[in-house]
């Protein structure tokens, strides 16, 4: 079965409509079609010689049929013609099947582009020259590009560029990299639809559905409704909320429920709700029977930008976090922002900070936008939801088993799990993210990485937010240097950090330096003063 719908590439000539079409279509594995080439090829003419034998009218009625026809093909990416949804009935179809993208560039850029090679695109041969046709046709044409609601200039960026801003307006990522590829797709409502997602799995139809107390009394019924009205049998695992109970008791009381509700190798471990089910879950399907799929449906902030993303899994020990765990990426993620309506303020101003982070690894529209804080980010949680996931799946597929540049991620996080252990996890994950970044950031200051004043910067948006920036009073000093020692990232016997040197340009994912080795002493003088 095939959920997804079509994508249609419009825009002047010269946006880059067909080059990003290839882009995208490989990276999606969907079809990639180009509506003038087709009517090209069912006319066995060259749209030249249609526009002179049957005029633009002729060719008009052409490129018509030829979209009804095109949508009889199994949905893909669709490079559209210049002018191909001037037709209103045209534009009607075209929305109903699928989303538009309307690429824009500046005249500069599109006279760059298009050469001297022109003279053969019929509306732009002319007497007075094809560039001030061109100049005419984009005047007439601008309140229509204009009047498409995704627009995306191609302007300075590279196809790969343009292709990542185009995976975000339409919310699918493909992630790929780190065994089978999967999808995630980030979209409004997708949890009303994930029954029909997972049955694109083609599993034996026996799930074990996890969550936790909240999600259970939330999501869970709604779901296991629809999954059982489409042939599911869901066998549904309640956990304790909380990190506490991220444990091997409670993926030991999983496996015992699988075992029960007759999971077998061809089953389907469906984990609903934050990092804490997710991380449990995927790890619990890494070990049963040796390794059974899984799919993510986080239902936090934190767990929609960062956790359901990279296929880490796994449970905490007394020791430390994430001491045991695996690498399992699931097989699909769907993160439906709506089901952050009902998440508490806190838990949403916790996943914020990874959005932070995730800004400034990798895209500065993240920090201008929680730099207006909480109130400026309403109505606007898909859109923050797509950007800051599309940094994480970045690093990840550059580097899915951390040999490297995935070690960005951690930016915040070597002091941000001492504080969450030392506070016995009284402090929120991302809270303790937040601290770490400014306390982080100070260091990479006085170590020259950072320019002066980034921590200020940082501390700023995330104090706006509504974020912790300051070590809290009471933590015992020895407790955060225990936390410290047995962090993960500590390679012999040293602390090693991400630190960031600037808040980057989109895209280049090389403003966080990993690998910084700091003493401890050090560490603590700057975390406890
Ligand atoms: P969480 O799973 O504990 O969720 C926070 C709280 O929100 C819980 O009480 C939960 O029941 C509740 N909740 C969840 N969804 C809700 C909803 N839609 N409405 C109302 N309440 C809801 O915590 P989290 O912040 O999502 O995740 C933190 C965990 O993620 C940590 O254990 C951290 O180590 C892990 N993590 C993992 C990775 C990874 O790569 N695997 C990355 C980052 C963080």
């Amino acid at each position: 079965m095939n959920n997804h719908r079509w994508l249609f590439l419009y825009g002047p000539p010269g946006s880059g409509k067909s080059t990003l079409a290839r882009w995208l279509a490989e990276r999606l594995e969907w079809p990639c079609y180009d509506l003038d080439q087709r009517i090209e090829q069912a006319s066995g003419r060259s749209i030249p010689a249609i526009f002179e034998e049957e005029g633009e009218s002729g060719f008009r009625q052409r490129e018509k049929n030829a979209l009804r026809d095109l949508l009889g093909q199994p949905a893909g990416v669709a490079a559209l013609g210049g002018g191909a949804l001037l037709d209103a009935d045209n534009r009607r179809l075209a929305e109903r099947h699928g989303t538009i993208l309307c690429l824009t560039s500046g005249q500069e850029t599109l006279f760059k582009r298009l050469g001297g090679a022109n003279h053969t695109r019929p509306l732009l041969k002319g007497a007075e020259g094809w560039q001030a046709r061109l100049t005419a046709l984009l005047e007439a044409r601008r309140e229509h590009y204009d009047s498409f609601e995704n627009r995306l200039s191609t302007d300075g960026r590279t196809a790969e560029e343009s292709g990542w801003e185009a995976l975000c307006a339409i919310g699918i990522f493909p992630i790929r990299g780190m065994g089978k590829p999967y999808r995630m797709i980030v979209q409004t409502g997708i949890l009303e639809s994930a029954a029909d997602y997972l049955s694109e799995l083609g599993r034996n139809r026996t799930t074990g559905l996890v969550c936790d107390d909240h999600t259970a009394a939330l999501y869970a019924d709604g779901l296991t409704k629809r999954l059982t009205a489409a042939g599911w049998q869901v066998r549904r695992c309640v956990i304790p909320a909380g990190e506490a109970h991220k444990t091997l008791q409670t993926t030991a009381d999983l496996w015992a429920q699988f075992v029960e509700g007759g999971l077998d190798r061809s089953s389907l471990v469906a984990a609903l709700g934050g990092g804490v089910v997710g991380d449990v879950s995927g790890f619990a399907a890494a070990a049963f029977l040796r390794g059974i799929d899984w799919v993510n449906l986080p239902t936090t902030l934190l767990a929609m930008v960062d956790a359901s993303i990279g296929g880490k899994t796994g449970v905490d020990l007394p020791q430390g976090k994430n001491l045991v765990g695996a690498f399992h990426p699931p097989r699909m993620v769907l993160a439906d922002p709506a089901a952050l309506s009902t998440l508490p303020i806190g838990e949403l101003r916790s996943g914020l900070a990874e959005v932070v982070k995730h800004g400034v690894i990798g895209d500065p529209a993240l920090l201008e936008a929680c730099a207006e804080g909480l109130d400026g980010l309403a109505g606007r949680w898909e859109w923050l939801v797509r950007r800051a996931a599309a940094v994480k799946v970045r690093v990840i597929e550059a580097d899915p088993f951390e040999q490297g540049l995935r070690e960005v991620l951690n930016f915040g996080h070597t002091i941000g799990h001492a504080l969450e252990k030392a506070s016995r996890y009284q402090i929120r994950h991302g809270e303790a993210v937040a601290i770490g970044m400014v306390v982080e950031t100070r260091l990479a200051e006085k170590l020259g990485i950072a320019r002066q004043g980034l921590s200020g910067q940082i501390k700023a948006i995330l104090t706006r937010l509504g974020l912790p920036v300051e070590v809290p009073l009471g933590l015992d000093t020895e407790e955060i240097r225990a936390g410290l020692a047995v962090d993960k990232k500590r390679r012999a016997g040293q602390l090693r950090f991400s630190l960031p040197s600037g808040t980057g340009r989109s895209g280049d994912l090389q403003s966080v330096q990993a690998g910084v080795v700091i003493p401890i002493e050090e560490v603590l003088q700057e975390v406890c003063g």
